[in-house]
């Protein structure tokens, strides 16, 4: 891409269909303030924000990409795949998404009984009510911390209680990738392996392309410039469309902003036709 830089697209955010802070009609007008062209809603294990998203889209013409994020793991690591432009109808991937959204309410559950255990004064009841959210997560339970004073930040509240080895954590549902790319793909979505400087072995990039993997997520946020460069050649040499995304989860949580990282139409164009839908300008 020369010395063209990204811009355009942000395809990774959250919103309150899962453990984003802002809805998806917010998030879209969030990003049409930042002057970003379109929107990944990838949201996990639920495209139920995509909806809202399209229909805010249409009225500020903003182009909105369906999209979800599904955790895995693959020896021992954390591995998140992306899915793009899959169809909402697909039975096998809504069984998948059911079931894991099942599992994150039972983790939760279990979070809450884990601290309760510890000693805090808290109760399920009490943040199922404040949550109503479809994909429930860590985040939830963190800014319930704050929000009771056992914790000053969503991030002093993960590294008190939720990251692993602390009181409150429960490990999630263990969900492998490459069942995570069939049901995608079996959906006419298009995988593509979310932030892979985080995941920590280059080897599972090639395993992941045997199985159906089409995509790379080479911008983000915390990927060093070093690791953009190598991603971006990766991408190149084994075929696979370069992505980008903030990953936003709304305002003041840990992760970047909106339109930090903007990743060029051509690249979009690729990922829409790799999907066999149009992006309609
Ligand atoms: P879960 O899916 O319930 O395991 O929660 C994972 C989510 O928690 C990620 O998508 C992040 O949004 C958030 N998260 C993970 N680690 C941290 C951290 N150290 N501080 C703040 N948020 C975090
Ligand atoms: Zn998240
Ligand atoms: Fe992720
Ligand atoms: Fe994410």
């Amino acid at each position: 891409m020369g010395d063209r830089r990204p811009f355009g697209y942000d395809l990774h955010t959250h919103t309150t269909a899962s453990d984003g802070t802002l809805s998806p009609a917010e998030v879209v007008r969030h990003v049409w303030a930042a002057g970003l062209a379109g929107v990944g809603i990838t949201d996990h294990d639920t495209m139920g924000g995509v909806k809202a998203a399209e229909e805010e889209g249409q009225r500020l013409g903003i182009q909105v990409i369906p999209g979800i994020e599904i955790s895995t793991e693959y020896e021992g690591r954390e591995v998140h795949i992306l899915g793009y432009y899959c169809s909402s109808d697909s039975a096998s991937l809504a069984g998948v998404l059911e079931e894991l959204r099942a599992a994150r309410k039972q983790r939760l559950e279990r979070i809450v009984e884990n601290l309760r255990g510890a000693g805090l004064d808290i109760s399920f009841d009490q943040l199922v009510i404040a949550i109503g959210n479809e994909a429930v997560g860590r985040p939830h339970i963190a800014r319930a911390l704050v929000k009771l004073g056992f914790a000053s930040s969503v991030q002093e509240a993960f590294e008190k209680y939720l990251l692993r080895g602390r009181p409150g954590y429960v490990p999630r549902h263990k969900m492998d990738p490459l069942t995570a790319i069939r049901c995608i793909r079996e959906a006419g979505g298009v995988p593509v392996l979310a932030h892979p400087g985080l995941v920590g072995d280059d080897s599972i990039i090639t395993r992941l392309v045997d199985a159906g993997l089409m995509g790379l997520e080479v911008w983000y946020p915390e990927h060093t410039p070093e690791q953009t460069a190598h991603y971006e050649s990766m991408a190149e040499s084994l075929g696979l469309i370069a992505t980008g995304g903030s990953d936003f989860h709304g305002k003041g949580e840990r992760e970047a902003e909106l339109g930090s990282v903007r990743v060029p139409e051509e690249f979009v164009i690729r990922l829409a036709e790799a999907g066999s839908l149009r992006l309609e300008n």
